[in-house]
């Protein structure tokens, strides 16, 4: 799986380009087919994606292109899933934020569990791409909990991002640093910085 910025025909521009690189190697993905067919649910409604395929001209393993709308494993859009763990950080329960988002209850107690699961790894992951991204940066102070301390390094590892690239949707940038896998499962390791 290799998480791609959402628009379609930019996408199939870098594909026919052989300018997307395969994650497993390094090799040069070319055009595969299409994923799988399934719904995303976004704040302004469902969306129904064909995700693109790649194979990879080195390895010959192929990948499913995610929009970075996507974190894999999850139906939601990362945005609203990023909604929902601030929003806990800030103080919310699992019900009241899964009430202000129109989603399920279980399905939201789900995302923050998996946060909180996964906060230490993440903090460390996000740090890394910080101080990458600004060899500047200055240390990133304690925010009070495992989770509230991964918020906080995906904050400084997003804002050090615009400042480099310019301007994105926070959370579509957290999900591409993190490769896809923010959420996965309790123990998907996240790819190493680069
Ligand atoms: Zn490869």
């Amino acid at each position: 799986m290799l998480i791609v910025f959402a628009e379609q025909a930019v996408v199939e521009v870098e594909l026919v380009g052989g300018r997307l690189g395969c994650p497993s190697c390094r090799g040069v993905l070319g055009p595969w087919g299409h994923g799988r067919e399934r719904v995303l649910r976004c704040l302004s409604g469902d969306r129904l994606l064909r995700p693109r395929r790649g194979r990879c001209r080195g390895c010959l393993g192929t990948h499913v292109l995610l929009p970075d709308l996507c974190l894999s494993r999850r139906q939601d859009e990362v945005s609203v899933i990023g909604m929902a763990i601030e929003a806990k950080v800030a103080g919310s329960g699992f019900r009241s934020i899964a009430g202000r988002l129109g989603a399920r209850a279980g399905t939201v107690r789900g995302w923050l569990r998996r946060f909180d699961e996964r906060a230490e790894l993440i903090r460390t992951h996000f740090t890394r791409w910080a101080v990458v991204l600004d060899p500047e940066l200055g240390p990133i102070l304690p925010a009070g909990s495992g989770a509230a301390d991964a918020l906080e390094a995906i904050a400084v590892a997003v804002r050090a991002w615009v400042l480099r690239f310019g301007p994105g949707d926070p959370w579509r940038i957290a999900g591409v640093l993190s490769g896809g896998v923010l959420l996965a499962t309790r123990n998907t390791p996240l790819p190493a910085v680069s």
